[in-house]
């Protein structure tokens, strides 16, 4: 196939392909329908800002697969969204709910936008504006939208108003990732972090390591990447550096994850930088420190064949969705380092959202711990699936979770068909 390595639904194309002849023959066909997602809804949506002109904004949801359940994935705001990113990111959905094994398939959305140059108004509206636009698109049976990038609680909820306010009565469970006073589950805003650590902690058990004493670099300090900073603090490693879109930060005693996080809320640029007690330093220069676990949890394409054969750190977990290319895998891959991949290590977010989506249509709301333990048991269940299929076929992490999620969902082509 003709390819460009910074293309992210090509890089997702390619790794269905690199599993191709571990799928049975007659039934490799299914696997060209995940080159082709499904449906495609590109919108225009105006706002009228603060100074009273127009500005126009493109958004996007893709619904790249349904075979095993609703659609599910969630919403960017982000300068750099465009159909093929949200393309991408709505096939990884999909293989990620299989890996999971969730009664869920892909989707994702976006609007391409720097939502810090907007007003609080500005984004309320644009946010609503969006939700109306999909709100005929989605539901709870269709497809169950989330937050991403640049979009959280609040925003979420906004949506849930929008779209209960057209539909003429409450729809809680058309959205998840909601705030705990408005259908929310408890540990959502933690989950993808928390299934990270767990991932790592139980990758290091395998290779005979421990988290204690580890060292820790993490790209991005948003909501993937301050709850891993706690977590992998919690379990006795030492983050020693920290980024966000406008620079890092590293400390070689060790960064306070909190220290760092109050800084970034308080200062005008909402940044790590200007953190004081550490050196600045690049989120290039972050890629290459010399770390016992590197997290990308910011965006796509960070460790490509560019830098790869510069990344010192042995255990790579993927918060970000394709921060790694498939050149980059192969380098890293014969260079001993183990890539975690995100359609595992940053799966317990849509787990939790799933537990959500279950309170909601079930009128029930479970404790934190009940959520904690299920998690800890549906992650620890994917991990031995995915580290039974890399003993299997003797193949990387990547392979073994992909190789597992086309199964999942060529079974269910199987057994339903092709209508009519
Ligand atoms: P977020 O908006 O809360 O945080 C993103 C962080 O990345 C911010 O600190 C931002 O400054 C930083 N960032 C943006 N551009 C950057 C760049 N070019 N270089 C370095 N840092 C940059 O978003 P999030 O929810 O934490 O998502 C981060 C990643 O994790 C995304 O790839 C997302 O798809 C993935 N993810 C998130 C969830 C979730 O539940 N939030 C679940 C699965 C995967």
């Amino acid at each position: 196939m003709n390819r460009t390595e910074s293309n992210a639904f090509d890089n997702f194309c390619m790794q269905i392909e690199n599993v191709a002849q571990f799928v049975a023959p007659e039934e490799r066909k299914y696997l060209e329908l995940l080159k082709h997602p499904q449906r495609i809804y590109q919108f225009s949506l105006p706002v009228v800002m603060d100074d009273g002109s127009l500005k126009i904004f493109s958004g996007y949801r893709v619904q790249h697969n349904d075979i095993r359940g609703p659609t599910k994935g969630g919403i960017r705001f982000h300068p750099q969204v465009d159909l093929d990113i949200v393309k991408a990111l709505a096939a990884w959905m999909s293989m990620k709910t299989a890996v999971l094994n969730l009664p869920y398939g892909g989707a994702k959305g976006g609007i391409r936008v720097n939502p810090k140059q907007l007003s609080a108004r500005e984004l309320e509206i644009l946010s609503r504006r969006y939700a109306s636009a999909i709100a005929k698109f989605i539901g709870p049976e269709v497809d169950i939208p989330a937050p991403d990038v640049n979009t959280n609680p609040k925003i979420m909820a906004w949506m849930t108003d929008t779209y209960s306010m057209l539909a003429g009565k409450t729809v809680t469970a058309a959205f998840t990732g909601k705030p705990l006073e408005f259908g929310g589950s408890h540990g959502r805003t933690e989950a993808t972090a928390r299934g990270l650590v767990l991932c790592t902690e139980y990758a290091c058990k395998k290779l005979g390591k421990t988290l204690n004493n580890s060292t820790c670099a993490i790209q991005g300090y948003g909501n993937a990447g301050v709850y891993s900073a706690k977590y992998f603090s919690e379990a006795g490693a030492k983050i020693i550096a920290l980024s966000d879109s406008r620079g890092g930060i590293v400390n070689k005693s060790g960064l306070d994850w909190k220290a760092v996080y109050d800084h970034k809320q308080k200062s005008d640029e909402r940044s790590v930088v200007g953190f004081s007690g550490a050196r600045e330093i690049t989120n290039e220069e972050l890629v290459e420190l010399d770390v016992d676990i590197l997290v990308p949890a910011a965006l796509e394409n960070v460790i490509t064949s560019e830098n790869a054969r510069r990344v010192p750190a042995g255990i790579i977990p993927e918060a970000a969705n394709g921060p790694v290319t498939p050149e980059a895998d192969e380098i890293l891959d014969k260079n001993g380092k183990l890539v975690i991949p995100d359609i595992l290590a940053n799966a317990g977010g849509v787990a939790v959202s799933y537990y959500e989506w279950v309170q909601n249509r079930n009128g029930d709301h479970w404790s934190v711990e009940s959520v904690d333990k299920k998690l800890q048991r549906w992650m620890q269940a994917a991990f031995n699936s995915v580290w039974s299929l890399k003993e299997e076929y003797e193949v990387n992490m990547r392979s073994a979770a992909d190789i597992l999620a086309v199964r999942r969902i060529v079974d269910a082509y199987r057994v339903r068909g092709i209508w009519p």
